[in-house]
């Protein structure tokens, strides 16, 4: 990679100036390969005792995963970045390497489902205690992170996407000694960066904003190198969540124009929550705005309104053309979940029936599309599915 790490260029120079390719190419090469070999006995022996740093297994280190996790560490500021097969290989990977049975977690209120299953359903029968807070309570309760080995925090958290002051909260946890953990799916290091506030370890699902085409599954874990080291020795080689060449190569490909998709989701959210406002069908709506805390420089194109209850739901989301009914989020395509399904899973109570979310509740991802026709879908369906 060049070295484009000066200050004074701006996140979007920086991602087009990052090279990744070799030979004159523009993308990363795709390195499709298992392991690596040597030339000789005496480079394969200087390898392993660790005089050199060539990669030797894929599942350790891979050249494409490598161009990802540079631009990722330069993005994020921090030391290094290490690729995932998933957000949750990454949140995983974070958590347990910095936790012992008799430690505490404490963890935002409406943190992403399959996170909560993690502290709930593996972590807790290993001994490991794990407490709820407001995110109220983090930024006022100095004292609340007392005796905690790691906050896990979501800023904003999902499907209420309350916003937390990053700044303050990361401050309380020096206080105390404990390790903070921030999802930065939802701003993208575009709109807010966690280690700038005094986080120390930023995770992300790359399968949303970053990859931005819903066509890869991905995460990536951006800390200082201390900790990335011992995630690279006790998660990613043990656990074996690595990422693949070739999702390594769209995620570089989709970091390309990431700065620009967000401005579009911006664009569009702004209009949404303009018209939204006041408006007769709607009594609440959940978008952090720029500047709404310390930190957070954008608004993104997810969120969740509020409908009221002249409004048929099951009716609205049918009627939609331009939303379709599915999980996930951050692509260019535009996507509605309504609350009411995830209340409705059965089985052990999950995260969303705990922390309690409004059942009129319907979460937005407003992908790329023209934020006109967007909203020209979105306002004729309500007021057509409204009694
Ligand atoms: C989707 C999501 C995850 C999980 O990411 P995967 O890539 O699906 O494993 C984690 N955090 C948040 C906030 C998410 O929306």
């Amino acid at each position: 990679m060049a070295d484009v790490s000066q200050p004074t260029y701006s996140i979007e120079t920086l991602l087009a100036a990052a090279e990744t390719g070799f030979g004159g190419s523009v993308p990363p090469a795709i390195v499709q390969t298992s392991l690596f070999t040597f030339e000789t006995y005496q480079a394969f022996e200087d390898r392993m005792s660790g005089r050199t740093g060539d990669p030797v297994y894929t599942r350790v280190g891979n050249p494409t995963v490598a161009a990802f996790e540079e631009m990722m560490a330069l993005l994020e500021g921090g030391e290094t970045a290490v690729g995932f097969a998933s957000g949750m290989a990454a949140i995983s990977s974070a958590v347990i390497p910095i936790v012992r049975p008799g430690d505490r977690i404490a963890c935002v209120e409406h943190v992403y489902p399959d996170a909560y299953r993690l502290f709930e359903k593996l972590l807790r029968p290993f001994g490991v205690d794990v407490s709820y807070h407001s995110v109220t309570a983090f930024e006022q309760e100095p004292d609340l992170l007392k005796g905690v080995r790691l906050a896990y925090l979501e800023s904003p958290n999902s499907v209420v996407l309350e916003a937390m002051d990053l700044a303050k909260v990361a401050g309380h946890a020096k206080r105390h000694g404990t390790l903070t953990v921030v999802d930065n799916s939802w701003a993208t290091p575009i709109f807010q960066r966690p280690l700038q506030l005094g986080i120390d370890i930023v995770v992300h699902s790359a399968s949303k904003y970053l990859g931005g085409h819903s066509d890869t599954v991905a995460g990536v874990l951006v800390s200082r190198k201390e900790l990335t080291d011992k995630v690279r020795e006790q998660a990613l080689t043990l656990f074996g969540g690595k990422l693949a060449p070739f999702e390594a190569f769209l995620l570089v490909r989709g970091l390309r124009t990431l700065p620009v998709r967000m401005r579009q989701h911006q664009e569009t959210a702004n209009l949404f929550v303009e018209h939204l406002t006041g408006h007769p069908l709607v009594t609440r709506i959940h978008s952090p705005a720029a500047g709404s805390v310390a930190g957070l420089t954008g608004r993104t194109g997810l969120l969740s309104v509020e409908l009221s209850d002249r409004v048929d739901i099951p009716a609205f989301c049918d009627a939609l053309k331009l939303f379709h009914l599915g999980v996930s989020w951050g692509g260019f395509e535009s996507l509605i979940l309504p609350s009411r399904v995830g209340l409705a899973q059965a089985g052990e109570q999950n995260s969303m029936q705990r922390f309690g979310v409004s059942d009129r509740l319907v979460r937005l991802s407003l992908g790329l599309e023209n934020p006109q026709d967007l909203w020209r879908d979105f306002s004729s369906v309500l007021e057509a599915c409204a009694k």
